[in-house]
């Protein structure tokens, strides 16, 4: 594959400030030390990917997808292209800088708002914070896509009874004592693994340390009450797609769609959540090229 002047420069820059970084083993133990939570949690570190899709490579091999052939994705091009064989992208942005990618999947929220909105308890949180799938309960009624805000779950269109597909965080990886393989596959350390608690530290420390590296905002520390997928970035997360969204859970609204107690009542409630999403995304376009406002 050729890279281009301004590719190969950053992957230079990225495998540099990889090597300044502490070695990967010491990370994982900084991130995984001194935490009252067992609540798992990766800190993508979007300075330090180069894009080169190893994990969306390692996702597929682990869960056994046969994804379509997108990657590096442009973030102009929305929504969000998961599908029910594709549960984790690198997504791109053509910056002043140069592209800058992220890699993009389920944030197993803290509150998940998917979990509350299915009436069977097809999806739960498990002790590790990963938001789990159980095909058995599920009755195909798709709440759970209509209540994410961030557009993940994913139904599969082509099957005669179709099963919801999503990033799983690799629970059953994590039960064994392993890292998800996405986060173990990714060569210059953009994807840090460890107790959501000791990411944020880790992260408030990078951009306390190199303030000129990042803009000041945690992704998904407070985003709908928290993330365990959270990001810290070079430029706004509004220019990179990413839905801005509030501090508040809305996992009340999608207890109300699973509660309604007609259809129509569920619609109503299913399409506002909805609209959240779509609103984020508008606000995302309108606000495209604004500059970045420090948050913390
Ligand atoms: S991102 Fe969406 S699918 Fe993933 S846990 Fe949150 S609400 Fe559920
Ligand atoms: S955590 Fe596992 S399922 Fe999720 S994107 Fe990474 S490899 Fe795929
Ligand atoms: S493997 Fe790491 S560096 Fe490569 S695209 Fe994924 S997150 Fe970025």
């Amino acid at each position: 594959m050729k890279l281009k002047r301004r590719e190969f420069l950053k992957v230079v820059g990225a495998a540099t400030g990889a090597l300044l970084l502490p070695p990967r083993s010491e990370l994982i133990a900084r991130a995984s030390s001194d935490s009252p939570c067992d609540s798992k949690g990766v800190l993508v570190d979007l300075t330090k990917c180069i894009g080169c899709g190893w994990c969306q490579e390692a996702c597929s091999q682990q869960n056994d997808l046969s994804p379509e052939e997108i990657r590096n994705w442009s973030v102009e091009q929305d929504p969000l292209p998961l599908s029910a064989n594709t549960w984790t992208l690198v997504t791109f942005k053509e910056m002043e800088q140069g592209r800058v990618f992220a890699k993009r999947q389920c944030m197993h929220c803290v509150h998940p708002a998917c979990v509350s909105a299915c009436p069977v308890s097809a999806l739960e949180k498990n002790e590790y914070g990963a938001v789990v799938y159980d095909a058995a309960r599920c009755i195909g009624c798709r709440y759970c896509m209509v209540a994410c805000p961030f557009g993940i779950p994913k139904i599969e269109w082509d099957k005669p009874i179709p099963l919801i597909r999503k990033c799983t965080f690799c629970a059953d990886r994590q039960e064994e004592g392993l890292e998800p393989a996405c986060t173990s596959a990714c060569p210059t350390g953009a994807l840090l693994f460890g107790d959501r608690a000791a990411l944020i530290t880790e992260a408030k420390a990078r951009i306390e340390e190199h303030s000129d590296q990042y803009v000041n905002h945690i992704y998904g520390k407070d985003e709908l009450g928290g993330t365990s997928w959270m990001y810290i970035s070079p430029v706004s997360f509004e220019e990179l797609g990413f839905p801005i969204l509030g501090e508040e859970t809305v996992t009340g609204l999608s207890e109300t769609v699973a509660a309604a107690g007609t259809p129509a009542v569920a619609l109503g409630v299913a399409l506002f959540l909805s609209s959240i999403y779509y609103r984020s995304k508008s606000k995302t376009g309108t606000h495209a090229h604004a500059a970045t406002h420090p948050r913390e």
